[in-house]
C-alpha cells in the first residue's frame, strides 16, 4: 500500500485564486489589503519565509512591505513601529517574523499587534478565542492543516489525533481547530514518556518538532493513519521533515511531502487571513 500524497502546493494554488477573487472584490469597493511585515536580524531562514510571503501577496495583488530592521533595535523602537501600523488604516495585517533576535520579549511584541491585524493569529485575544471555540484570525500553519485535510476528506470528528508539539504556533491552536471539529485530542511534548504508544493511536499524526535527532519511523504509526509532517530541519545542509517519508508512506494512508506539504498551505493562510483582516475592518 503507497500512502495518498496531501499535495499542499495545489491545494495552496486553488486558496490563492480564490483569494485574488477576494482581492478582486474588495477593490470594487475601493479597498485594497496590505500587509505589512517586520523583520529584526538577518536571520537567513527568516528571510526566505518572508520573501515567499511577499511573493503570494504579491500573486493574490495583495500590496505589502516589509520593516527590516537591524538586529540590535531596542525592544521600544519595534514596539513604536507596531503602534504605527495600528493606527495606519492603510494597513491590514501585521506579522512579525519570528524568531527574534535573543534578548527581545517576543510575547510583548506579540501583545502590542492590535488583534484585529494580528494576520498570525499569535496574540492571545486570537488564541483565546479559539480556545473558546471561536475560529476568527487563526494561525496560518494549523489553518493550512485543517483546510489540506478537508480537502482530502480525510475523516476529522470521531478520529483520535495525536500532535507533537504545544507551542502557540502549532500545537495549541491546532488542537483547538481539531476539537472544534469533533477529533478527540492528544498533545504530546519532549517531556511525553513512550512517544510511540501514543503516536501509534492516532488516526491523524501531525509531527511538528524539528530537531535533527528525532524522526517519526514506522514504528510510531497507526497503518492507514494520516501523518502531517510539520517540522523542518537541516541535516548536512539540506532540509527534512520529521517524518521517514519513504518508510512511512508505505503504511500511513495520507502523508504530506516536505517540501509542498505544510509549508505552501501556511502561506496561502497568511494571505487569506489578511483579505480576512481587510474585510473585517472595512465592513459597512
Ligand atoms: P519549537 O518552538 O521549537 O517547538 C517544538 C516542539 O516540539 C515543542 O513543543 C517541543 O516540546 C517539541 N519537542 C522537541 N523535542 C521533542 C522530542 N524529542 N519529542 C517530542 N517533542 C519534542 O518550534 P515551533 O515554532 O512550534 O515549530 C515546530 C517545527 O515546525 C519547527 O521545525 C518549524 O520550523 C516547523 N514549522 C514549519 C512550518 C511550515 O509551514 N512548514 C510552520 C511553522 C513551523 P517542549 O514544548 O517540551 O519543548
Amino acid at each position: 500500500m503507497t500512502a495518498v500524497i496531501l499535495d499542499g502546493r495545489l491545494i495552496a494554488s486553488e486558496i490563492k485564486k480564490q483569494v485574488a477573487l477576494q482581492v478582486g472584490q474588495l477593490a470594487k469597493r475601493g479597498i485594497k489589503p496590505f500587509l505589512a511585515t517586520i523583520q529584526v536580524g538577518d536571520d537567513p531562514a527568516s528571510s526566505s519565509y518572508l520573501r515567499g510571503k511577499h511573493k503570494a501577496a504579491e500573486e493574490v495583488g495583495i500590496q505589502s512591505e516589509n520593516h527590516h530592521l537591524p538586529a540590535n533595535t531596542p525592544q521600544d523602537k519595534v514596539e513604536a513601529l507596531l503602534g504605527q501600523l495600528n493606527t495606519n488604516p492603510r494597513v491590514h495585517g501585521i506579522l512579525v517574523q519570528l524568531p527574534l533576535p535573543r534578548g527581545f520579549d517576543e510575547d510583548r511584541i506579540i501583545e502590542r499587534i492590535i488583534p484585529y491585524k494580528d494576520v498570525d493569529g499569535l496574540h492571545p485575544i486570537n488564541q483565546g478565542k479559539l480556545a473558546a471555540g471561536k475560529e476568527e484570525l487563526v494561525p496560518c500553519t494549523p489553518k493550512g492543516i485543517i483546510k489540506l485535510l478537508s480537502h482530502y476528506k480525510v475523516p476529522i470528528a470521531g478520529q483520535r489525533a495525536v500532535i507533537i508539539n504545544r507551542t502557540t504556533l502549532v500545537g495549541r491552536p491546532l488542537a483547538n481547530l481539531f476539537l472544534n471539529r469533533d477529533a478527540t485530542i492528544t498533545i504530546s511534548h519532549s517531556k511525553t514518556p513512550n512517544l510511540a504508544q501514543i503516536t501509534k493511536t492516532a488516526d491523524i499524526l501531525v509531527s511538528a518538532v524539528g530537531r535533527e535527532n528525532f524522526q517519526i519511523k514506522p514504528e510510531h504509526v497507526k497503518p492507514k493513519a494520516a501523518v502531517v509532517d510539520v517540522g523542518l530541519t537541516r541535516v548536512e545542509g539540506k532540509l527534512r521533515g520529521d517524518v521517514d517519508f519513504e518508510a512511512v508512506s508505505k503504511l500511513a494512508g495520507f502523508i504530506t511531502p516536505v517540501p509542498g506539504g505544510v509549508g505552501p498551505m501556511t502561506v496561502a493562510c497568511l494571505v487569506e487571513n489578511t483579505v480576512q483582516a481587510a474585510s473585517i475592518q472595512t465592513r459597512g
